[in-house]
Formats: structure tokens, C-alpha cells, sequence
């Protein structure tokens, strides 16, 4: 009997950062201002878009070596196919986040892991650290230790940026995102980054280096749970 090789499917992960061209997300204020970097005015969209190509590249760099690919799926948000979205009408997260899975699945793709970033705002300046959301109880274990590694290795000047200073830095709640991305069988998380509205963690989330590096701890953090080694 001849034998087949069935090729198993590409994993995936879907990247979503969140807000949009119209949607700008938090935009913190000082003293009544809005604070602005090299010209620009700090917006959360900026700054979780810059984390997420850096993730996206991270990933692919490593996808020869680890069987695990990455999406940045624009359609979630931010990029051309927002546009598509009739002038001021909220997108329909569940669709977008339906959508590229679908399509993923389609082109023979196994859509393994769904995470979304934000940044916190808040009125008191001195709420400050990450935070992780999950909703399905079985993503909690990835959702902990993926914030662990965040809150551990994003280490500036020898220090933790985003670490310790949260009670409950890892929650569940039942975000839209999450529940979607539950009912598509993919496991999902959600993550605060830090707190915009916190001058201390600004500084941070606002640092192209900390960018990077942020990236490079989330990637490598993904790939450790999901990739395959190549053999
Ligand atoms: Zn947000």
C-alpha cells in the first residue's frame, strides 16, 4: 500500500494590535497636554503597532528553524484594510477576528495562538506594570507564563520594567477578543503592556529599545510554547 504523506498544517500565530487609523486608543496627557516623542504625538496605537512588527519579524526570522509562522493581521485594526470600515462606525471585533482565521485555515494554516496588544490608561498616574487577560481557564497557564517572562527579561539599564508592582498582574475576563477567538478554538490573551498614563512606564513604552525589547521577550516566549523544532 503506497504511503501518503499527509504534510501537517503551518502553525500560526495572529498578532492583533489593537485601535486603528481612527481609533488612536489611549492618548495620555500631562498637566492638561498631550505629550509627544520626536515630534509625535504619544498615542497607545503607535506604540503597540511598533511592538507587533517587531513580534511579527522576530517570529519569521525564527520560522525556518521553529515551524511556527506569524501574522500580523491587519485586518484586525490597524492598516489598509481598515479603511474598509465605513467612516465612523466601530469595526465588529468578532468578525475581525474571525475573518483572517478563517482565511488562515483556508490556506491550510493551523491558527495556534491569538494575542492582542494594549496599553493601560487610567486617572491615577501611579497605577503602573502589565497586565494579562485570558479568558478560556485552559489559556491561563500560557497567559501566566508569558507574562512572567514579559515581567522577568524586559530589563532596562539593569532594571524590570514591568514587574512586581501589580497585585493581580494575570486576570481572566471576558473580553470580546478572548471569547471570539474561544468560540474559533484558538487559544487567545490579551496583554496591558504597561500604563500610559503612568510617567514612569511611559518612558518605557515609549523607548524604541524597550520596544524591541518587549518584542523579542513576547516572540521568544511564543516559540517556546508552540513551536516544533525543526529536526
Ligand atoms: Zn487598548
Amino acid at each position: 500500500m503506497a504511503h501518503v504523506i499527509v504534510p501537517k498544517p503551518r502553525k500560526i500565530v495572529i498578532i492583533n494590535p489593537g485601535h486603528g487609523r481612527k481609533d488612536p486608543g489611549c492618548v495620555p496627557k500631562e498637566n492638561g497636554e498631550h505629550i509627544f516623542y520626536n515630534e509625535k504625538m504619544v498615542t497607545e496605537r503607535e506604540i503597540v503597532w511598533e511592538v507587533s512588527k517587531h513580534m511579527k519579524k522576530e517570529i519569521n526570522d525564527n520560522s525556518m528553524e521553529t515551524n511556527l509562522e506569524a501574522a500580523i493581521s491587519v485586518q484586525l485594526m490597524y492598516g489598509e484594510d481598515y479603511e474598509h470600515d465605513s467612516p465612523g462606525e466601530r469595526p465588529d471585533l468578532a468578525e475581525k477576528v474571525k475573518i483572517p482565521v478563517k482565511k488562515l485555515n483556508e490556506q491550510g494554516y493551523d491558527v495556534v495562538f491569538h494575542i492582542s496588544l494594549h496599553c493601560d490608561c487610567v486617572e491615577n498616574p501611579s497605577a503602573e506594570d502589565a497586565t494579562m487577560y485570558y479568558w478560556d481557564p485552559n489559556d491561563e497557564k500560557i497567559a501566566r507564563q508569558i507574562l512572567m517572562k514579559y515581567g522577568e527579561n524586559v530589563v532596562m539599564n539593569g532594571e524590570q520594567i514591568f514587574f512586581g508592582k501589580r497585585s493581580q498582574p494575570v486576570q481572566q475576563r471576558g473580553l470580546k477578543v478572548l471569547v471570539t477567538a474561544k468560540q474559533l478554538g484558538v487559544a487567545a490573551a490579551y496583554i496591558e503592556l504597561g500604563f500610559l498614563s503612568s510617567p514612569l512606564d511611559r518612558k518605557w513604552l515609549i523607548d524604541p529599545e524597550c520596544q524591541k525589547r518587549m518584542a523579542w521577550v513576547l516572540s521568544s516566549e511564543i516559540i517556546n510554547i508552540y513551536a516544533d523544532k525543526a529536526v
